[in-house]
């Protein structure tokens, strides 16, 4: 796994004096491995994270109070307050390390809304590492880390990225060993979103009721893909137990999943908790004919290409 960032040794000193601008990918689940409910509410989990080329960026300069502007995807329908993840990140923290929470932050979203690419973790990680730089708070990975995990479950795999294994509730993320190659996908993205939550819940109706298909198993055969550069090996394994539940609440997600298989894509998920769909393509040139056809089969808001592994969150 590669660095989030390393500042230089005068930033970790003294904070940046000028804007520190830190670049933030969305994540997509290639497994998705959903076991039993735990006490503490939370689902154990089996993921393999992988961070893709869309991206939103945090801006935070000097500021005398903390302070929040926003511009792009879904940003109208989110708060300025403490439930917003960036300003939830900049408190927590500034609480960790003993300093004022001041700062003129600026988010630009391009990640949608509530669709299962864990935008709100990627601004939460972008905030923590952009922060961390301003202030001259200097944390170590780990520390960030915990920090993150606390903030939610996908934040850890935010602030590292690439491609990793995620446990627990996916807050204890381990590099996956994978050749280096670009996998290039089509991402599908809906009108409007779907609530995480919702959708573990209804995993959880449909398992009551045997409604659910079988539980993926364990992610050696995915693994076992990443080590080789055939997109058509890797396609084979791709698997979400969330996907049923998100068909479930969104039945209209099938008809997208069928128009990308039909466009050309070797294998189509629904990512995360949905309803964001992506498929992988054998290559660039491939991903953006499937991109045109499926954009011309009007089954979604919007149609982007998108290659992965990519680095976390990062200062540009
Ligand atoms: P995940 O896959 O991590 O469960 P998601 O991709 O489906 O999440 P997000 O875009 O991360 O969805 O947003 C989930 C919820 O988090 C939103 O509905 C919103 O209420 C809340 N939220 C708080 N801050 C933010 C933020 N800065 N950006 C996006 N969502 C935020």
């Amino acid at each position: 796994m590669t660095e989030a960032w390393r500042p230089g040794d005068d930033d970790e000193r003294r904070g940046a004096t000028g804007p520190v601008r830190v670049r933030v990918p969305a994540k997509v689940n290639l497994h998705l491995g959903v076991g039993p409910l735990r006490r503490d509410g939370y689902h154990e989990l089996n993921t393999v994270y992988h961070a893709i080329s869309i991206y939103d960026e945090l801006t935070a300069r000097r500021g005398d109070t903390l302070t929040l502007t926003m511009e792009g995807e879904g940003t109208g329908e989110l708060a300025l307050d403490d439930s917003n993840l960036v300003i939830r990140a900049a408190h927590a923290l500034a609480g960790y390390a003993g300093v004022m929470p001041h700062a003129r932050l600026h988010l630009r979203k391009q990640i949608p809304l509530a669709g299962g690419l864990a935008g709100g973790s990627a601004d939460a990680a972008a905030t923590l590492v952009a922060c961390d730089a301003l202030w001259g708070t200097g944390l170590s990975r780990d520390e960030l880390a915990g920090i993150a995990a606390d903030l939610g479950s996908d934040v850890p795999f935010l602030i590292h990225g690439g491609t990793a294994l995620g446990t627990g509730r996916g807050e204890a993320i381990s590099p996956v060993l994978a050749r280096p190659t670009s996998w290039h996908w089509v991402v599908a993205i809906a009108d409007g979103g779907l609530s995480t939550p919702q959708a573990y819940r209804e995993l959880d109706r449909l398992r009551e009721t045997g409604a659910a298909g079988p539980a993926l198993g364990s992610t050696d055969a995915l693994l076992g893909a990443l080590r080789q550069r055939d997109p058509r090996v890797l396609a084979r394994t791709l698997g979400n137990d969330l996907q049923d539940a998100a068909l479930s609440l969104r039945p209209s997600l099938a008809t997208t999943l069928k128009a990308g298989e039909a466009a050309g894509a070797l294998a189509g998920i629904v990512s995360g908790s949905g309803p964001t769909c992506v498929f992988l393509t054998a290559d660039a040139a491939d991903a953006e004919r499937v991109a045109a056809e499926l954009a011309a089969a009007e089954v979604c808001r919007q149609v982007r290409t998108a290659h992965g592994p990519v680095h976390g969150a990062r200062i540009t």
